[in-house]
């Protein structure tokens, strides 16, 4: 068994996109510019803005953190992204999710200029990767895309399960895996919470992505000897050891599933990290993209 480790992908992954900065700064003056907008005060929202501005320093990107109060109308921060839109300056927007009730996160998704999309939500981004155009893709199934290739697995002609068909994950990791592109040309099989017998199609998986967010639900026996297993997954689960009360853990319960696969990534430790890496790239790509127009 193969140990697919997200930090070792993702530390090699910014080093890339360090270098480019630097390139990019040498034939262009441009750095890349992200602008996050955080609403309110979730704690977990807040952890992940924080973790991407940290990103951003240390690849050597510009960012800006832009924060209202949870009570903020939907048309100031409407007005604020349409503000950013116009800002040549900035290269990648993204609205952390999820939003209060008031807000349409669907028309706040709609409202950010394609071009500045780096989450790749927009119908636009999500229209050019199907289409298999340059899209900027949505950061977690990128991360997955990356890892596979950094471990030079065998996707053509393989047949992929995915479990979960989220718009954010599920839908275009299964989409991508479709596609006639490398780490593409599967087979694929989406799967959801109203597909029944699951585990029939998940044996018959080369490659399974468990993208569903209940604690180790894919167990051994739902899993084909010798498959590759890429747990999306991201949960809490009580832990009194843990000064914090609980530990992170993913969707495939790792003990019993890792023995059996010829490569699986671990929960903390796998995708996550890729996902946070995905997004430089992306605002990588903004940023090239507005020197060359
Ligand atoms: P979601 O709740 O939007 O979607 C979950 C999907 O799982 C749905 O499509 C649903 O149909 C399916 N599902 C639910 N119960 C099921 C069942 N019993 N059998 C089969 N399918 C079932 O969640 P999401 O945003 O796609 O996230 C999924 C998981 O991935 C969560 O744990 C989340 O925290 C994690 N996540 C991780 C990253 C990362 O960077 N690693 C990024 C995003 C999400």
């Amino acid at each position: 068994m193969v140990l697919i480790d997200g930090k070792i992908c993702a530390t090699r992954w910014k080093s890339e996109i360090s270098q480019a900065v630097s390139l990019l700064q040498s034939e262009s003056k441009i750095t890349p510019h992200l602008a996050a907008i955080l609403v309110g005060n979730d704690p977990a929202s807040e952890a992940y803005v924080a973790g991407k501005v940290k990103d951003c320093e240390e690849v050597g990107f510009h960012s800006t953190l832009i924060r209202f109060e949870a009570t903020v109308s939907q048309t100031v921060l409407l007005q604020k992204i349409e503000e950013i839109n116009q800002n040549p300056s900035i290269h990648g927007l993204i609205v952390q999710l999820p939003l209060p009730k008031h807000i349409d996160a669907n028309l706040v998704t709609e409202t950010i200029a394609p071009e500045k999309d780096v989450d790749g939500f927009h119908p636009v981004q999500v229209g050019r990767m199907t289409k298999n155009l340059p899209a900027y893709i949505s950061a977690t199934p990128l991360g997955v895309l990356k890892m596979l290739e950094y471990y030079e697995i065998e996707t053509a002609g393989k047949h992929c399960v995915v479990i979960g068909r989220s718009q954010i994950v599920g839908m275009p990791m299964s989409i991508l895996m479709l596609r006639n592109a490398p780490q593409g040309n599967c087979t694929v099989t989406t799967c959801h919470s109203r597909t029944p017998d699951l585990a029939y199609f998940t044996r018959q998986a080369d490659i399974l992505i468990a993208a569903i967010g209940i604690p180790h639900f894919v167990k051994a026996d739902m899993v084909k000897p010798q498959a590759v297993v890429i747990d999306v997954g991201i949960n809490r689960i009580e832990d009194k050891s843990k000064t914090s009360g609980f530990r992170l853990v993913g969707d495939v319960d790792f003990e019993t599933v890792a023995p059996i696969s010829s490569h699986i990534t671990p929960v903390p430790g796998g995708v996550g990290l890729m996902t946070r890496a995905a997004l430089l790239y992306n605002t990588l790509l903004a940023a090239k993209l507005s020197f060359h127009q």
